[in-house]
């Protein structure tokens, strides 16, 4: 007999699911969780980020307003404001997320666990807890490099919480959440530097469209340190930080953020004792079922280094659910995640990119189109979108769509379908243009 049948260790987007759905199958689950429900994605990730960018985003769209008539007065941006509106929004989401595991009778242990056998774990009160099976969703926190001053650096944990707006932010990385953080803050008016260890962005993403969100973050005047690294960061006595760099000129900056990767969380988890294994990058391994090296205790989401993303964490703990208390074995596919950088403009890609099928196919065909939204020509903002098919050139399979542009990543998802379904170009010509609109391109390449 043990106190549940499972027992979560994580109420992030991976956990909850799967506590939600372990316990609608009839299972008896308690969800331990040491900071706040929600977890990354919703306290600290995804939500308030893209709270942000839409709130980024108003500049541009006040400047545009003019040539659609509207004479609004100066713009001035109030950073508490937004702020506190987002975290109360946060907030909000966290009792909800809570209230919806309480309604579906899972128990929440506001308390960290760690691992103290197969079928038992240990509460920060030094209370055993013992369950059937227990899931690890703990995720993963931001790497920080061992560099003198780091301690001054801020990560994304902490850049939701900003007393005020620093007037020059340096940024070191060159995948997503750091792109997404230069536009957020370049568009409310601080002096951006993204600063990255090699020439290569948004590694994952097609090299054409990166290209184009360089070209146009370096016109809007975002500026960019390639092949660059952080030697030290001297904190100043007026609370000016100085960075002494090796690649590139040292710089002085109001604030300096490190979005440069992010580790699963397994430190002093007990994994050794309990004997599960981990991976060369510090990640839990698991097989095919989110099943650890022992039996009884599984994994899912970013402290399994698969796909660090929200909905695939979800769909890792509904699998893990429906397989061992819904009877309905269930397994993830990991082929055509769609994912998106929420820049200024967006980026969004699904399937091969034209590198990769190159490498991968045969053969290869690509369609571009390459374009002024009306919205932007009318507004006299010269930013070109970019639209591109992939295409197996054997079989005329459609095998990626990526795209830069306004609304890109809400029109990739629908795109996304057609990629999944395996449809062909001349599906998508057959498809009639709804017009005016971006989103016809993708059914007018010729
Ligand atoms: P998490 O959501 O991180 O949850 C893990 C939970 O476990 C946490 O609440 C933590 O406090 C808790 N925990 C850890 N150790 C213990 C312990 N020992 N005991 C008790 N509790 C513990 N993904 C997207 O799909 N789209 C986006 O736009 C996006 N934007 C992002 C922006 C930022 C700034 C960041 C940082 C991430 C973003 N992500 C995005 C990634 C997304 O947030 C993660 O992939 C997702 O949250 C992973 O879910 P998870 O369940 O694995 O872990």
């Amino acid at each position: 007999m043990t106190d549940f049948d499972l027992l979560v260790i994580g109420a992030g987007s991976g956990g909850v699911r799967a506590a939600r759905v372990a316990a609608a199958h009839g299972a008896k689950v308690a969800v331990a969780e040491e900071f706040r429900v929600g977890g990354t994605c919703v306290i600290r990730g995804c939500v308030p980020k893209k709270l942000l960018v839409y709130g980024a985003h108003f500049a541009e769209d006040i400047d545009d307003a003019a040539m659609f008539g509207w004479d609004l007065p100066s713009k001035r941006f109030d950073w508490p404001v937004l702020r506190d509106n987002v975290l109360a929004e946060v907030g909000r989401l966290e009792d909800a997320y809570a209230d919806m595991l309480t309604n579906h009778q899972v128990e929440i242990i506001p308390e960290r666990a760690t691992l103290a056998g197969p079928n038992a774990v240990t509460l920060a009160s030094g209370k055993t807890v013992t369950a059937g099976k227990i899931l690890i969703a703990t995720g993963a926190r931001p790497l920080m490099p061992e560099i003198p001053g780091i301690e001054h650096a801020i990560s994304s944990n902490e850049v939701f919480n900003l007393e005020k707006l620093p007037k020059r932010i340096v940024i070191a990385g060159g995948g997503y959440i750091a792109n997404e953080f230069a536009g957020i803050f370049h568009q409310f008016g601080c002096r951006v530097t993204l600063v990255n260890r090699t020439e290569t962005m948004l590694r994952s993403y097609d090299q054409q469209l990166v290209d184009r969100l360089l070209q146009i973050s370096m016109s809007k005047g975002i500026h960019f340190e390639f092949n660059s690294t952080f030697t030290s960061i001297e904190k100043r006595d007026d609370g000016s930080l100085k960075l002494t760099m090796d690649g590139c000129d040292d710089m002085e900056a109001n604030a300096v953020l490190f979005a440069v990767g992010r580790q699963p969380n397994v430190e002093g988890l007990g994994c050794e004792a309990a004997g599960v294994a981990i991976g060369d990058k510090g990640e839990i391994k698991v097989d095919a079922d989110n099943r650890t090296s022992v039996p009884s205790i599984f994994a899912v989401g970013d402290v399994t280094d698969r796909v660090q993303l929200t909905p695939v964490a979800i769909r890792e703990g509904q699998a893990f659910a429906d397989a061992f208390f819904g009877n309905t074995p269930t397994r993830v596919e990991y082929g055509c995640i769609p994912s998106a950088v929420f820049s200024h403009p967006p980026l969004a890609g699904v399937g091969m990119t034209e590198g990769v099928a190159r490498n991968t196919l045969g053969s290869v065909k690509v369609f571009t189109s390459d374009f002024r939204a009306m919205k932007n020509v009318l507004a006299g903002r010269n930013e070109r979108s970019l639209y591109k098919l992939v295409l197996d050139g054997e079989t005329d399979q459609v095998v990626g769509v990526h795209m830069i542009g306004p609304d890109a990543p809400e029109i990739l998802q629908a795109a996304a379908i057609a990629v999944k379904a395996k449809l062909k170009k001349s599906d998508f010509d057959a498809v009639v243009a709804l017009h005016p609109t971006m989103a016809e391109e993708l059914v007018l390449m010729r």
